[in-house]
């Protein structure tokens, strides 16, 4: 432990010298470090897909759509492609000038501008479901605003985190960013130290260990969470439900076995299209992964030994146990579950409380779609709500009568790649926002600066005062 803290401290006052020396400010070194990072993934993409089988099972596709595809297009859309050709353009904003009709009339002529400047030396925390991705999003934000870096991955990943301990090193500069891997005991030593921004993904749990650490600093935070995302299914039929409960299960088993924060959590639909939306969901389920759960090579499997028992243990309430429709079969050897459907589990089981965080649909019916609305605002503010519905009344009522990080109508996840949307939660599913733009936001402080010259004094704002200066 007391090399830890050693090594810690080290790498910190380094991280910190490095900064004041003001080696990565400049557009050049931010710019090299960011096609340094296009290039570790482009030329390591073999060895990350190897990682993340071995870590969680995840299939060479999988891994391509969600873990390296996003960093490897240099096209406006993508996160680093957006920051490289645009990165120019958020530094000038120090030129941006507020016309002097906008001042108060007082400080005529005055000129005011806004300086965004890195924050310092920054520490993120990647979480294990995407564990490159997460890893490489928030630090792209960092190094774009021009900080030093030390990124924690997830133990829970640990060929990824090694990968990314040995491989950052050979291609981005050693002297402003650093991975330190460790368990809890490394991340409550790094919480110790004094950093300018905290940046942290995972559970709402490690979230309030992170903010309560980093208030002994005032250490601004972004935490992104979970929470349970919740699908409103509206009465569609044809190829209109046939696409929803596609995307659906595309979104619930296809993307790391519904260990995803934005993955969906349960459905919501009215009671009587609940039978023709199970049968539809089990023919999807058998289409992307046959029937065998010893077969299934293509589904991610679950991180480890103790969220393998978690989701099982889920299932074990007997209510939850009567409300399975399909699937609920597992194999232990290989951390594997079986896709689940749930029709109508008590909405006092564990199940429909805590985040599933794992290849579990539940399908909760109403009576009519609105009472989603109430629904949703009995329960925490979700990271996301996928809405499938073609009624333009409801679309506006979801948006304007709940509250969510992000609503997606008529598809699921893909927020995660529109980098020109912010990306992030509200309530218990966190706040602060990243991608695009708004990453490179997140770790810069927008500096206000006006500028006046000696010239024109206007009296009324001294002493001594009188009653032509309170009219005045
Ligand atoms: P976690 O909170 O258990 O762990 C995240 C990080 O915190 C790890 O690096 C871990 O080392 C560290 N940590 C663990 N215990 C700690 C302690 N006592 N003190 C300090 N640090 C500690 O989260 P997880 O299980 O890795 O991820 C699952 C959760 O993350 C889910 O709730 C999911 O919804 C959320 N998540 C959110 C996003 C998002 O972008 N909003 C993305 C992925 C996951």
């Amino acid at each position: 432990m007391e090399e830890i803290v050693a090594r810690v401290g080290k790498n910190l006052a380094e991280l910190r010298q490095n900064f004041r020396s003001g080696r990565t400010r400049g557009l050049e070194w931010r710019k090299t470090q960011l096609r340094a990072i296009l290039k570790l993934v482009a030329e390591n993409e073999d060895e990350i897909f190897e990682a993340l089988n071995r870590d969680l099972g995840k299939h060479p596709a999988e891994a391509y759509r969600d873990e390296t595809s996003s960093s490897n297009y240099i096209t406006e859309s993508s996160c680093l492609g957006l920051l490289s050709s645009f990165l120019p353009r958020f530094m000038a904003e120090a030129a941006t000038v507020v016309l002097v009709g906008k001042l108060p009339l007082l400080l005529f002529p005055a000129k005011a501008e806004v300086l965004p400047e890195p924050l310092g030396v920054v520490l993120i925390f990647a979480s294990w479901n995407f564990p490159i991705s997460l890893a490489l999003d928030p630090l792209i934000g960092a190094i774009s605003a021009g900080n030093t870096v030390v990124v924690k991955p997830s133990e829970l990943a640990p060929a990824c985190s090694s990968f990314l301990a040995r491989i950052v090193p050979l291609y981005l500069d050693n002297k402003a960013i650093k991975v330190v891997e460790g368990g809890s005991d490394v991340a409550e030593k790094l919480l110790e130290q004094k950093w300018d921004k905290i940046f942290f993904t995972g559970s709402a749990r490690v979230g309030r260990i992170i903010m309560s650490a980093a208030a002994k600093h005032l250490t601004p935070v972004t935490l992104e969470l979970g929470g349970k995302c919740p699908i409103i299914l509206d009465s569609l039929s044809g190829s209109d439900l046939k696409v929803a409960v596609k995307r659906i299960s595309g979104g619930k088993w296809g993307a790391c076995a519904g260990q995803a924060c934005i993955g969906i959590d349960y459905v919501l639909v009215q009671q009587k299209l609940a039978p023709v939306l199970v049968e539809l969901l089990k023919k999807c389920i058998k289409t992307f992964y046959g029937e065998n759960v010893k077969n299934l090579n293509s589904i991610c499997r679950i991180v480890n030994k103790n969220h393998f028992e978690r989701v099982c243990n889920l299932l074990e309430d007997p209510g939850v146990a009567a409300s399975i429709v399909y699937g609920g079969s597992f194999d232990k050897q290989n951390l594997l579950i079986e896709p689940t459907i749930l029709l109508d589990p008590p909405l006092d089981a564990d199940i429909m409380t805590e985040e599933i965080f794992g290849p579990v649909l539940p399908i909760i019916t109403l009576n009519e779609v609105e009472e989603s609305i109430e629904f949703i605002n009995a329960r925490p503010k979700p990271l996301a709500i996928y809405v499938f519905t073609k009624n333009k009344t409801f679309k506006e009522k979801v948006l304007q009568e709940t509250s969510s990080g992000s609503v997606i109508f008529n598809d699921t996840m893909i927020q995660f790649i529109c980098d020109g949307l912010p990306f992030g939660g509200v309530g218990q599913s966190g706040f602060g926002r990243y991608h695009g733009k708004y990453s490179f936001d997140t770790f810069s402080h927008e500096k206000a600066i006006l500028k006046r010259s000696f010239f024109l004094e206007l009296e009324p704002r001294y002493p001594p005062w009188n009653g032509f200066k309170l009219e005045f």
